[in-house]
């Protein structure tokens, strides 16, 4: 069973999320506080969390943060308007997504489920699926381990930016629009807009790339959208 901690201080939201995800059969924590939830999650690991934007003392954002240095559990960000959207995709805390309140069970359940998909795309159907490891360059995906490293020094990613990259990286040469990659990485029709591909591809080559501004593995098809490499 899943295990979700629920970072809002609001009892009332606390209360229906714990009785929805509990109804989908989800183990419930709650943390009313961001301190609470980074010693929590320091004492035992969550399999996703989702975190709320306004919380007293120590907002979402700064919780995000804190908890990227020690921890790539999924992370959804809880937002109140549209506006801290632009704050989420802009700050790049490296949260994996975010929804936009007031959300419907239905819509919270499906981005619950595509971020807890961790092996969907290491399990596709192409001719790298039994391979463990893809090597381009210095670049190395550890698929089992879901790890990547550059002349075998980790590289630390998010699971969605590990997602996307092994994606595109199954696919060298193949030019995927925003629209398809948000379909098949994030896995649902997405509700939010193609920016997020951008903020992750930037966050990705920021990591990965030596130059990231002239990239050597992802690189944009100008008007069409992203690919990788083809050696
Ligand atoms: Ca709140």
């Amino acid at each position: 069973m899943n295990q979700i901690l629920v970072v809002e201080d609001e009892e009332s939201i606390c209360g229906i999320l714990k009785y929805q995800l509990e109804r989908s059969n989800y183990q419930v924590a709650i943390a009313v506080d961001g301190e609470q939830a980074i010693a929590m999650m320091k004492q035992s690991p969550y399999d996703l969390v989702l975190l709320d934007l306004m919380l007293p003392y120590k907002d979402g954002f700064e919780v995000c943060r804190e908890v990227r240095q020690f921890s790539m559990v999924p992370i959804i960000m809880l937002t109140a308007r549209d506006t801290e959207v632009d704050k989420v995709l802009g700050l790049e805390l490296g949260a994996d997504d975010y929804v936009t309140k007031p959300f419907s069970a239905r819509e919270l359940l499906a981005r619950i489920k595509a971020n807890l998909r961790r092996q969907s795309v290491a399990t596709e159907d192409t001719d790298t699926t039994k391979k463990e490891k893809l090597q381009f360059g210095e670049l190395m995906i550890d698929i089992k381990l879901m790890q990547v490293l550059r002349n075998n020094v980790e590289i630390l990613v998010t699971h969605r930016e590990f997602e996307l990259l092994l994606y595109l990286a199954k696919h060298p040469g193949v030019v995927f629009s925003r629209e398809q990659l948000l379909q098949d990485v994030w896995g649902y029709d997405y509700l939010g807009d193609e920016r997020t591909v951008d903020v992750t591809v930037r966050r990705l080559r920021e990591k990965i790339e030596r130059d990231p501004g002239n990239p050597d593995y992802i690189l944009t098809r100008r008007g069409a959208g992203y690919y990788f490499r083809r050696d």
